[in-house]
């Protein structure tokens, strides 16, 4: 007995030896930071230091000292502020230009090529300054759990990843099954009409290491009732789960609004007074406002493009209008020559843009709004000593002009250093 207590005393000796031997050795990184953005506040403060020791930001203030042997990065001549968020991508899914259907898609990808899309948009991603991302689904058996266990692990460079695992549906998901074919659905959906199936739907995706919950509530026609989806929610929420619903219809939207869910996806259709059911509920609207670029680039034609657009920008100004809060998500699932993920990510400021969303604003979208809503919070989304060093910075004010997002010139990830150009 005695000697078991010894020993746990020296194993914890040691432990703690260690751990002060890793600290003293961790890296001190020193950013000089010409204006600092603060999205929360919509507000700028020149001339800052940022301290990052190891993986964490230090301290923050112009008159902090410069510890001895840092490694001083000079960014007086940059709006520095925290990387950004994109609450809706689909990093292991890429339709190809001459093929833009996703059931079709869906059957040539192998979980392997998937990963590697995965892998490549990840980094592409960061590159853009797209520190952290909300990925939702189509990403085949869990590859996207794998995706996020890659980056977490360092073995490659990626934006932190809170994934969905396989989307939950009514039976058909997202695609027109054939009769004859109906395994062919599976694993890109998990079919969920019962409430059973509910319940098993989304342990399952807790168990394989799902880190929110996905529903397409209106892809079919008949939806996920205001009863279906609380009971999702009650049972997402018994894993530490939040539930993000896929809403195209005004119908879908209304009930997700009502049943209380984290975040309505696209909300394509949506009422004034659904937009308020969801502003009372505390629902955030992840719009996904593709422009009339961005939608053209979906191959179902101009003017497809053009009506698709136009719905999402009238909806925009209303939700703005309403004070839904929103947080940034684009939807990009394919491929555009010219374009890497991160690039088309951020061709969605376009819309933001045109509907006269103020510039302080969309950052707060893309920061605090998403940091709140995938619950992160209190690691990410601010510059504030404590938090996970994800840091960006640009040559121009981001608070006057929102797609001075689009020079981002130097991304720190978790406090190393992934990019940096002059
Ligand atoms: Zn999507």
């Amino acid at each position: 007995m005695k000697f078991k207590t010894e020993l746990r005393a020296l194993v914890a000796l040691t432990l703690f030896v260690f751990c002060t031997a890793a600290a003293a050795r961790a890296q001190v990184t020193v950013i000089r930071a010409g204006r600092l953005v603060d999205p929360e506040a919509g507000t700028a403060a020149a001339n800052q230091t940022v301290v990052v020791e190891g993986r964490r930001i230090k301290a923050v203030g112009p008159n902090v000292p410069v510890p001895a042997g840092a490694t001083v990065i000079d960014l007086s001549a940059y709006t520095v502020l925290p990387g950004l968020f994109d609450a809706h991508t689909h990093l292991c899914e890429s339709t190809p230009p001459e093929d833009r259907d996703l059931f079709s898609n869906d059957m040539r990808v192998t979980g392997a090529f998937r990963a590697i899309l995965g892998t490549v948009n990840a980094r592409e991603m960061l590159e853009s300054g797209f520190t952290t991302v909300r990925d939702v689904g189509n990403a085949g058996n869990y590859v996207d759990t794998d995706l996020r266990r890659a980056v977490e692990q360092g073995l490659i460079p990626g934006p932190t990843i809170v994934n969905a695992g396989r989307i939950i549906a009514p039976f058909g998901g997202q695609y027109h099954v054939n009769p004859e074919r109906r395994a062919l659905a599976h694993p890109e959906y998990f079919f969920a009409d019962t409430r059973d199936e509910m319940r098993k739907a989304v342990r399952e995706n807790a168990h394989f290491g799902a880190l929110v919950i996905k529903i397409v509530v209106d892809d079919q026609p008949y939806v996920y009732s205001v009863e279906d989806i609380r009971f999702i929610v009650a049972e997402a929420k018994e894993s530490g789960l939040k539930v993000a619903a896929h809403c195209l219809t005004e119908r879908g939207a209304r009930n997700a609004a009502e049943a209380g869910v984290a975040s309505i996806e696209h909300g394509l259709r949506m009422s004034d007074e659904t937009l308020a059911v969801a502003k009372r509920n505390g629902v955030v609207l992840v719009g996904t406002d593709f422009p009339e670029k961005t939608a053209n680039y979906l191959g179902v034609g101009p003017e497809f493009a053009k009506q698709f657009h136009a719905i999402f920008l009238e909806r925009l100004k209303r939700a703005y209008k309403a004070g839904v809060t929103m947080a940034y998500g684009t939807d990009a699932f394919f491929a555009v020559p010219g374009e890497t993920r991160g690039t088309l990510a951020l061709t969605y400021l376009d819309s933001y843009v045109e509907a006269g969303v103020p510039a302080p604003y969309v950052l707060k979208m893309m920061t605090t709004n998403a940091a709140r809503l995938l619950g992160v919070e209190r690691e990410r989304g601010a510059v504030r000593p404590g938090l996970y060093a994800d840091i960006i910075a640009t040559p121009n004010d981001p608070l006057a002009d929102i797609t001075a997002l689009r020079r981002v010139t130097f991304v720190m990830k978790d406090g190393k250093v992934f990019k940096t150009m002059k």
